[in-house]
């Protein structure tokens, strides 16, 4: 099979690879309906995170089951399944508090990339789930979206503890935040404003339910938020970017007794004791537990509810994967879908 291999930044191959095997009997074995590039992957192609040798890359996807191990019993071949990135067995303590993505047997599944033709998802049975039937043509998109940014929007609302009628305030315009005030949006937010300097962006943010934009970043941001908010700050903070601007924007964004969600992976990020401990602020976060929230996200996907699958920008078959990244770091692309 083929697959997209990082061999250095800026240097992605789509290339002949070892067809993936059950190796463990909780395995699956799933042929890929559709793949995607993360703002995350962004970090390695970009040389923030370093690469010291070819890996295969991605790792969010949508696919028909092929192939089982023995001791996997509710997911079947041939069955249309969604995961997370982390496979999870669904049943640990931590499982069953609804933090999948530590699960006590966790595995990271872009170990093996998902950017490619076919792709082994460990413990399947906890980490996938399967749709009542092959889903439309026109729901590809969306359900993928779940299978990371839609989740991880979700998880940014949920860990600030968005609520009706809270003014909720989103930075970060790129797949995660625009998914995050879908999120905002559904948990019933009664303002929301996303800080986003770029036009078309702004305009989908607004599709999704933002009634608000703040151009403006750093102290300005942080001023617009507070004019808009009677000078206190935002309820609720959604911070989906990662870096130490937008972190201190999310966190003096807030009002006391508010929350920051944060789900942009922090690098560099210093969080001052002192501040925080003064600002009232409350601030929960990680890597977002996608599966605890799929069933419920699937079924809004398929009522035609919300519709994640539009921040999907530009769609390539997977062999010019290498576009796909040079497109999303170009920003000519908020994200792009690939289909092998
Ligand atoms: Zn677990």
């Amino acid at each position: 099979m083929r697959g997209a291999v990082l061999y250095a930044p800026g240097d992605v191959r789509f290339e002949e690879r070892d067809d993936p095997k059950i190796i463990k009997p909780t395995d699956a074995i799933i042929r890929t309906t559709a793949t995607c590039v993360c703002g995350s992957d962004l970090w390695d192609y970009r040389g923030i995170n370093r690469v010291d040798r070819p890996a295969p890359f991605g790792h969010e996807y949508v696919g028909i089951v092929e192939e089982v191990g023995s001791d996997v019993h509710t997911i079947k071949p041939g069955q249309f399944v969604i995961g997370s990135f982390f496979a999870s067995d669904n049943t640990c303590a931590n499982c069953r508090n609804g933090y999948q993505t530590n699960c006590l047997h966790r595995e990271f599944v872009g170990a093996e990339g998902c950017q490619a033709e076919r792709i082994r998802i460990p413990l399947a049975d906890g980490t996938l789930v399967a749709t009542p039937e092959q889903p439309a043509e026109q729901h590809i998109a969306g359900l993928l979206a779940c299978s990371d940014v839609m989740g991880t929007g979700w998880y940014a609302a949920v860990a600030a503890e968005v609520k009706p009628g809270d003014t909720v305030a989103v930075v970060g315009d790129g797949a995660v935040g625009l998914c995050a005030v879908i999120a905002a949006k559904e948990l019933g937010a009664g303002r929301i404003i996303a800080m986003s300097r770029h036009e078309p962006r702004q305009k989908l943010a607004r599709e999704f339910g933002a009634t608000h934009i703040v151009a403006e970043r750093a102290d300005d941001g942080i001023a617009r938020i507070k004019e808009l908010t009677g000078g206190i700050g935002a309820d609720r903070v959604l911070e989906c970017v990662g870096t130490e601007q937008s972190m201190q924007q999310a966190l003096r964004s807030t009002r006391p007794g508010g929350n920051v969600g944060f789900v942009g992976v922090p690098h560099g990020v210093a969080i001052d004791g002192e501040e925080l401990f003064y600002s009232h602020v409350g601030l929960r976060g990680g890597p977002a537990p996608v599966r605890e929230f799929l069933p419920d996200l699937i079924d809004r996907v398929l009522s035609g509810r919300i519709d994640p699958g539009k921040v999907f920008d530009l769609v390539l078959p997977l062999e010019q994967v290498a576009e796909g990244y040079r497109a999303m770091d170009e920003r000519r692309a908020i994200k792009t879908l690939l289909r092998p």
